[in-house]
């Protein structure tokens, strides 16, 4: 079985800390698309999302409703200075992954990222990332060589990081569950009050 060993288990709790950073986020066109990472980052096993440079009232707002319907809990925190927030989490000895298209296919690197046990800080860009991340950075690793988008590279690094195993996670404190089904919507609500 991959993972899931008791109701506390997270696969992030190997490392402690998996947290996305997102940089270059512009409120006017890229709401829905940071918000699309959030939810991505939370589903598929990372404990934190940090929104550098800006703070947007609508991401926050979206993944704090997330979390209270659908348990579980992601740490927050927007308007970082992104290359200090980075040294910050190194001197604590975390390791910094950053995702682009340039980088070292992700084959070559996966495993040795996997069983190294240090907390782990995953960049996405939006347009143009500038040269100091990939500087800071202790990997830059691409998902194909192919421009593509931030959500998929996330989703797969995720997936590939911990080998599937975030299909076990249980979100605790959800209120709303989906009962898996062949047709239809069926979802149990285990709240007293609203989400
Ligand atoms: N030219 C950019 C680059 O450096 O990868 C593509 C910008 S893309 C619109 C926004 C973000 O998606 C990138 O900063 C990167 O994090 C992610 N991304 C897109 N394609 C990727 C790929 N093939 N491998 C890894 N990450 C990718």
């Amino acid at each position: 079985m991959m993972g899931g060993a008791g109701p506390e288990w997270h696969p992030a709790s190997k490392y402690g800390k998996v947290y996305v950073l997102r940089l270059g986020h512009r409120p006017q066109r890229d709401k829905r698309i940071t918000i699309h990472v959030a939810l991505v980052a939370r589903a598929f096993g990372a404990n934190g999302f940090i929104l550098e440079g800006v703070c947007d009232d609508s991401i926050e707002r979206t993944l704090s409703r997330v979390n209270r319907c659908w348990g579980g809990h992601v740490e927050y925190e927007c308007g970082v200075k992104g290359t200090r927030y980075i040294k910050g989490w190194k001197q604590n000895s975390g390791e910094v992954i950053h995702l682009t298209m340039y980088g070292v296919p992700f084959n070559e690197v996966i495993d040795e990222i996997r069983m190294s046990p240090r907390p782990k800080l995953i960049i996405v860009g939006a347009e143009k990332v500038e040269r100091i991340y990939y500087e800071l950075s202790d990997y830059n690793v691409s998902i194909g060589l192919q421009p593509h988008s931030e959500v998929a590279a996330l989703a797969i690094f995720l997936d590939r990081l911990y080998r599937g195993s975030w299909t076990n996670i249980e979100f605790h404190g959800a209120k709303l569950k989906i009962i898996p089904s062949d047709r239809g919507k069926r979802v149990e609500w285990r709240g007293e009050d609203e989400c």
